[in-house]
């Protein structure tokens, strides 16, 4: 930090508060964790300096030959890790991840028969009215996901999100009783819609999907079955999830982030059959430039590391440490979105306590629990200020916290809930953001929070 600190004072400050704050408040963010220091290390090299674009031994650049050795072991770490044919590591997010996803299935289910009927290899080839006809054709496509506030994520086609721009899109969600995903629902829609691509995962479900469940359904129509298990992929790695559970045999493509509960870097990663793998390698140049190299280092050290037999001990205490706090919860009266959980995440319905999920993501923030809001099913509130809070256990479970300290977080956050009341808005009305939390509330759970 002190070099740093001698080019920009306030970027070495404001790093040193960054560490302070995690190191002092209750981290549950269901998508954060704490990577190790080997991987944050990996991440601070010279790779960082060097451009890569293309694949591995076919790049665009000269001088890449330690990229493509960090590439390729990043690769063979996730092929074996999850039993994957192909994995593809140069995705700088999830959001880039799927984005690859989309387009290799495009490639490879739209374009290259397309090619094949004009007998040419590329698009280049293609005469100009030829080419307008295949751009229409792909912009044609059909895709089925998950909804936002039944948990999926904005990029299985969510309308604002480009997914739902690019897609004809429809979205399946859960059992409006049981809040629980409903497999004749999901096939009855597929059935209807013919998608040419079925997105399955999620960023807020607290259940676990039976993926071969969802092959079934995607085979039936016809279907690329998509599995987006970057909030899973933690559990996945660690063996929690298995059989029917575990998305890598069952799906076609299989996106995840690396930073989650795979506790790795920043970034995205693509898994796929050999049938999808050449689509899936030229994720770049078709969505994506030069790689980040030394991200893809950080990659390799992490899935090294998730391939220890310590870390199934560390999914399978996500899980369990899960169980205890939605029990934890549930035994003080508390509301969650489908009574419980079977993963790494609980969503807590906060309007039992007369909040919004706003109020409440702020109240606990003042006492040092950092969470956020997140829709519920048929959420009266809406995207912004939700009924819900989502709750994870990946972060904490890396500080080595177990069921005991997990039951004293729910009941710290019901203790804060339970002494926060909704504010008014400057006129004197009902608001949905302002909050009064009782005083001495936030100071006592800091205090409590600092023994654990
Ligand atoms: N997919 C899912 C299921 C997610 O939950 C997220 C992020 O929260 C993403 C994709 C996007 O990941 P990123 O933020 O790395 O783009």
């Amino acid at each position: 930090l002190d070099v740093i600190a001698s080019v920009e004072p306030r970027i070495a400050e404001a790093t040193r508060k960054e560490l302070a704050d995690q190191r002092s408040s209750l981290k549950l963010i269901a998508s954060e964790n704490y990577a190790s220091p080997a991987v944050l290390l990996t991440m601070g090299t010279w790779f960082s300096d060097k451009y890569a674009e293309g694949t591995i031994g076919h790049r665009f650049y000269a001088g890449c030959q330690n990229v493509d050795t960090v590439e390729a072991l990043a690769a063979e770490h996730a092929r074996e890790l999850f039993g994957a044919p192909y994995a593809y590591a140069q995705p700088h997010s999830g959001i880039d991840a799927n984005l690859v996803a989309f387009w290799s299935i495009l490639a490879h289910r739209v374009e290259g028969p397309w090619l094949e009927k004009f007998s040419v290899k590329s698009v280049n080839d293609l005469s100009e009215a030829d080419w307008e006809s295949l751009r229409a054709e792909l912009g044609n496509q059909r895709l089925l996901g998950m909804s936002l506030d039944a948990g999926g994520h904005l990029t299985h086609g969510f309308r604002p999100n480009i997914s739902g721009k690019m897609f004809h899109q429809q979205q399946y969600g859960t059992d409006p009783e049981t809040g629980l995903l409903d497999y004749d629902a999901v096939r009855a829609k597929a059935r209807e819609f013919k998608p040419l691509v079925i997105v399955a995962g999620y960023s807020a479900y607290p259940r676990r999907v039976n993926f071969a469940k969802m092959r079934e359904i995607a085979d039936e129509v016809g279907a690329t079955l998509m599995v987006d298990m970057a909030h899973f992929a933690g559990l996945v790695a660690g063996k929690v999830f298995t059989g029917d559970e575990d998305p890598v045999p069952f799906a076609h493509v299989t996106t995840t982030t690396t930073h989650k509960s795979l506790r790795g870097p920043r970034g995205g990663m693509v898994l796929a059959t050999e049938e999808f793998a050449p689509s899936v390698d030229r994720g770049c140049p078709m969505v994506l430039g030069g790689p980040l190299s030394h991200v893809m280092a950080a990659k390799a050290v992490a899935l090294a590391e998730a391939r220890q037999p310590e870390f199934r001990t560390y999914a399978q205490h996500i899980a369990d440490n899960a169980k205890s706090l939605a029990d934890g919860f549930l035994s003080r009266g508390a509301r969650l979105v489908t009574g419980g959980t079977d993963n790494h995440l609980v969503l807590l319905d906060v309007s039992s306590f007369g909040l919004t999920g706003r109020q409440a993501e702020a109240a606990l923030l003042d006492a040092g629990v950092v969470t956020n809001r997140n829709s519920i099913p048929s959420d009266p509130n809406g995207a912004w200020y939700t009924s819900g809070i989502r709750f994870g256990t990946p972060a904490l479970t890396t500080r080595g916290f177990g069921h005991d300290e997990f039951d004293r977080v729910a009941e710290l956050v019901v203790d804060v809930l339970r002494n926060t009341q909704p504010g008014t808005t400057k006129a004197g009305g009902p608001s949905k953001a302002s909050y009064v939390l009782a005083d001495g509330v936030a100071e006592r759970t800091h205090a409590a929070s600092q023994e654990m």
